[in-house]
């Protein structure tokens, strides 16, 4: 381990775009795979291994989709959510807003309120036994149309549970408009959720301002592409719109061809308020740190560097002023006592 992978390795962190399935690591695999012996997933940690060695982006989804069918009841909701807490906590991710989708659970027949029970009961549980902060993002699977925003929008606002901060839409870009959504986003805003759509993945800018205009998004997942357009990056800089960077999802989606061609240094040259994050970690082979070591690399930083993107996951997250200063502090004392 390098001296600055050391630094990130224990650097007080916060992750602002990762995902509830999305982050079920082997490990999690394996105890989920044990309480359902009838899954074709494998429990042996070889065979798991090698089942979640990234290949291609439809082998990915295979991955993912097995993963969802071994989430059958409210107890595999509770272990798979504190679990994914606990790996949060080996890499001192202090604090995340965990991208969840209830829609995925309860079309599948956990009752909406067991599964906002079990993800509130293990939140509880990872804050005092873990010391890890756990914040919901609903997100709508936009692949799954109207009918998911609605049950969304409804488990959302009806049951608004204690943890959950915002309101986001996932899911593919390519033939799903972000504009048909605005409805949900108005309801969710006036239920006092905030907006953070995906948004310019794998679809141009226009796909950002749709975001912006229609959905109002406070801040966006990836936004990828909004350096393909100087005005956009200009008022995402100057509205102070943070973008949730992603880099080895952004290469695994292929939505850019090599690591060494992301945009992330023109967003930051911009001024824009990057933030860095995993999306999908064991899926696509990454973590939280790895991701800081690649932004420190794509940005040529030292420590002090990276100190600085983690605090701006801070300034761009949803933590009220009081959890937003403490934790900045804590990076702030992490890095002046750091002698690498
Ligand atoms: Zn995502």
């Amino acid at each position: 381990m390098s001296v600055l992978d050391s630094f990130i390795a224990g650097l007080p962190k916060a992750e602002l775009h990762v995902h509830h399935v999305g982050s079920a690591s082997p490990r999690i695999v394996a105890e989920l795979a044990a309480r359902h012996p009838d899954s074709p997933v494998p429990t042996d940690p070889e065979a798991l291994a090698d089942f979640f060695t990234f290949r291609d982006f439809a082998h990915f989804i295979e991955v993912y989709l097995s993963v969802v069918d071994l989430i059958r009841d409210a107890e595999d909701v509770r272990l798979l959510t504190y679990e994914v807490a606990r790996d949060m906590a080996r890499q001192n991710i202090r604090y995340a807003e965990l991208t969840v989708t209830p829609f995925s659970s309860t079309k599948r027949g956990i009752p909406d309120a067991a599964f906002v029970e079990a993800i509130e009961d293990a939140r509880k549980a990872a804050e005092s036994e873990l010391g890890v902060t756990l914040r919901w993002c609903f997100d709508i699977p936009g692949e799954a149309g109207l009918e998911a925003a609605e049950e969304t929008t409804r488990i959302a606002c009806d049951l608004k549970p204690e943890g959950l901060v915002s309101f986001g839409l996932g899911g593919p870009e390519i033939g799903v408009p972000r504009p048909q959504f605005k409805p949900y986003f108005d309801r969710a805003i006036a239920a006092g959720l905030r907006s953070v759509p995906h948004a310019g993945e794998t679809t141009g800018p226009q796909t950002i301002w749709d975001a912006l205009t229609h959905l109002r998004a406070e801040r966006i997942g990836h936004g990828t592409s909004a350096t393909q357009d100087p005005k956009l990056l200009a008022h995402l800089a100057e509205h102070r719109i943070p973008l949730e960077v992603c880099p080895t999802s952004n290469l695994a989606t292929r939505a850019v061809t090599d690591l060494e061609r992301h945009p992330i240094k023109e967003m930051v040259a911009a001024g824009v308020l990057v933030t860095i994050n995993s999306d999908d970690p064991p899926m696509f082979g990454t973590d939280l740190n790895t991701e800081y070591a690649v932004a420190a690399r794509l940005l040529e930083l030292d420590a002090h560097g990276v100190a600085a993107l983690a605090r701006n996951a801070v300034e761009a997250s949803f933590m009220d002023a009081a959890g937003k200063a403490a934790l900045t502090a804590e990076i702030d004392a992490y890095t002046a006592a750091w002698r690498g």
